[in-house]
C-alpha cells in the first residue's frame, strides 16, 4: 500500500500557465501512481488566491474533467505565503505527505520522485534546494545567497537556497499547525518544527508562460508590508527619516570638515555639528528598528484569521 501524497499550489492570475502544469502534473502523477510509489486517492490542488482572471473557472473545469484535480477558493487575496499555508492546511486531513510548489513550475517537477523517496526513508520534511543559480543574473544570486547567509547570521534557521517548495509529511504539517504568526514566513517556521528531515536539489527554470507576481520583488515586499499593516505606517517613515537624516550627517561632516580646514570655523563648531545629526540620525534609526517590531506585535495581538476558504472542490475517492 502506498501513501496519499497531495501537491499543493497557490495562483494567482496564473491562467496562462494552469493548463499547462496541469498536464505535466498529471502526467508526473500518472506515472508515480502506475510506479506504486503513490496511491490513487493522490490530488494536485490548485489554490486560487483571489486571481482576477480566469485561473478559478480553469481549476473548476480541471476538477470536473478530472478528479485527480482538486481546487482551494480564498475569499480574496491574501499572499503567496498564505495561499500556500491555506492549501496546506486545508488538505492536511486527506493526505500522508504534501508537496508544495509555484504554479509556473518553475522548480523542477523531477524534483518530485526524489521527495517522495525521501519521504519513505523516513523524513518527515524533504526541503527543495536550487543546486546551481546560473540562470540568475549575478546581481539577484548575490542579494538572494546574502539573504539567506544574513538570515542564519541573525539566528534565523533557514535552508540554504530553498524557498517554498518542499515536501511535509502529515505531522509534520499538525506541527505546522500549532504556529498561529500572522507575519508568515514559512521557510523559516518549517524547520523549527522539527522532525527528521533532509535536502534535495534541482535546477530552477524560467517561467514558460506569463509574468512575475513578483516583479521588483523587494520594492513589492516593502510596499505589501506597509500596506498590510496600514497604521504601522508612520513608523515606517520613522525608519527611513532616521536613514536619511544620516546620510544628510554624511554631508554635514564633509561639509564641516572643509571649512575647517579651510579655517572658516569658530572652535568647537564642527565636533557639534557633526555629533548633532549624526545622533540624531542613529536615534531616528534605532526608534524606526522598535517600532518594526512593535507594528508586528500589534498585528500578532489582533489574530485575525491568515486566510478564509471560500470553497474546496476536492473528490477524496
Ligand atoms: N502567488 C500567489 N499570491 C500572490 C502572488 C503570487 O499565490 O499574491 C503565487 C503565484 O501564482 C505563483 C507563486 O505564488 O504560483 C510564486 O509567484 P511568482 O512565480 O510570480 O514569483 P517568482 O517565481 O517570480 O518569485
Ligand atoms: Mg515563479
Amino acid at each position: 500500500m502506498s501513501d496519499i501524497l497531495y501537491m499543493v499550489l497557490p495562483c494567482y492570475n496564473e491562467e496562462e500557465v494552469l493548463p499547462e502544469t496541469a498536464r505535466q502534473l498529471k502526467e508526473k502523477y500518472q506515472t508515480l501512481i502506475a510506479n506504486g510509489k503513490i496511491d490513487k486517492k493522490s490530488r494536485i490542488v490548485f489554490v486560487n488566491d483571489g486571481s482576477k482572471d480566469r485561473t478559478w473557472s480553469i481549476i473548476e473545469q480541471l476538477h470536473n474533467e478530472d478528479k485527480m484535480f482538486s481546487g482551494v477558493n480564498l475569499s480574496r487575496n491574501r499572499g503567496h505565503q498564505n495561499a500556500l499555508l491555506a492549501g496546506l492546511m486545508t488538505v492536511k486531513a486527506h493526505a500522508d505527505m504534501v508537496i508544495s510548489m509555484d504554479a509556473d513550475l518553475q522548480d523542477d517537477i523531477g524534483v518530485i520522485d526524489a521527495m517522495v523517496d525521501e519521504y519513505y526513508n523516513g523524513h518527515d520534511v524533504v526541503y527543495g534546494a536550487r543546486s546551481k543559480r546560473e540562470k540568475d543574473t549575478f546581481f539577484k544570486r548575490f542579494t538572494a545567497e546574502s539573504f539567506y547567509k544574513l538570515t542564519n547570521a541573525l539566528g534565523g534557521e533557514v535552508v540554504f537556497n530553498h524557498a517554498d517548495c518542499r515536501l511535509m509529511s502529515k505531522r509534520s504539517l499538525d506541527g505546522l499547525e500549532k504556529y498561529k504568526e500572522v507575519n508568515l514566513f514559512l521557510r523559516g517556521i518549517v524547520p523549527m518544527i522539527g522532525y527528521p528531515s533532509t535536502v534535495v536539489t534541482y535546477e530552477r527554470n524560467e517561467r514558460f508562460a506569463g509574468e512575475s507576481k513578483y516583479p521588483l520583488k523587494k520594492m513589492l515586499s516593502f510596499a505589501m508590508e506597509g500596506i498590510t499593516s496600514l497604521s504601522v505606517k508612520p513608523i515606517r517613515f520613522v525608519t527611513v527619516g532616521g536613514v536619511f537624516v544620516s546620510l544628510v550627517s554624511l554631508a554635514m561632516m564633509i561639509y564641516t570638515l572643509v571649512r575647517y580646514f579651510t579655517g572658516a570655523t569658530v572652535e568647537g563648531w564642527s565636533s557639534i555639528l557633526i555629533s548633532v545629526w549624526f545622533i540624531g540620525g542613529i536615534q531616528m534609526i534605532a526608534l524606526g528598528v522598535i517600532g518594526e517590531y512593535i507594528g508586528k506585535i500589534y498585528m500578532e495581538t489582533k489574530e485575525r484569521p491568515r486566510f478564509i476558504v471560500e470553497s474546496f472542490l476536492n473528490d477524496k475517492e
